[in-house]
């Protein structure tokens, strides 16, 4: 039986604005309906998330605004808060502690030759722990994990070329925004991606062709009309 699509059906909140501060957990608030997000597939800003300073208001809402909250409190009549984000930032940062290059260019000091060696070129962020199941392990077990991600059989499409056929597959369901996150680290992990960090909105990409610098063709289009104001 193959595992089949990871499916992340949630929330990005725009509208949402800090309220306040209880010990070191923020609560935030949000009008409007917010921005549906439906992704078939890990997506890799899952890293922005392990990177976020939970200390920084603005980087809290700006994820929030940006992606959604990761436990799906948030509506406009209820409130979220960041209680139990350090957990999952923690899980989430030893799976990007598999990869070669931060965001800011510093890493292994294999990673620092190679990004000499490329004299400006931007060098992807590479999945260079090979036997990396320990981690894959270690949010597999996560209460997180177990509690907030369903299995569902289904009929689709499985096997590739002659051997294509309609076979049962399973969904992944997660059921938050966190456990779409951990899902896809591990779906990166299991299958080694390089990645970039987005030039135009900061989100971690999957690098498909070597050197892109952009998420996605809006995101390209958005940097080039910002140059050309510039100008
Ligand atoms: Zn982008």
């Amino acid at each position: 039986m193959a595992l089949g699509e990871l499916i992340w059906t949630g929330r990005a909140w725009p509208a949402a604005e800090i309220v306040g501060r209880t010990g070191d957990d923020f609560t935030f608030k949000t009008s409007g309906k917010g921005r549906p997000v439906d992704l078939v597939g890990p997506a890799a800003w899952w890293r922005n998330f392990s990177e976020l300073n939970l200390d920084d208001p603005d980087a809290v809402i700006g994820f929030v605004r940006r992606h959604g909250d990761p436990f799906g409190q948030l509506s406009p009549t209820t409130q979220g808060d960041t209680a139990g984000w350090a957990y999952v930032l923690a899980l989430l940062k030893l799976a990007a502690s598999c990869w070669t290059r931060n965001r800011d260019g510093t890493g292994t000091a294999l990673e620092t030759a190679l990004a000499k060696v490329a004299q400006g070129r931007a060098v992807p962020s590479l999945c260079t722990v090979w036997d990396n199941g320990y981690v894959i392990d270690a949010l597999l077990a996560s209460p997180l994990f177990v509690a907030s991600v369903a299995f569902v059989p289904h009929v689709g499409e499985v096997g590739e070329g002659v051997t294509a056929r309609r076979g049962v597959t399973m969904r992944i369901i997660p059921e938050n925004l966190a456990a779409y996150m951990m899902t896809s680290a591990i779906l990166h992990l299991e299958n080694h991606v390089s990645m970039a960090p987005c030039e135009q909105c900061g989100d971690w990409f999957v690098e498909r062709r070597r050197g892109t610098q952009f998420c996605s063709a809006s995101c390209r289009a958005a940097h080039s009309t910002s140059k050309k104001e510039k100008k």
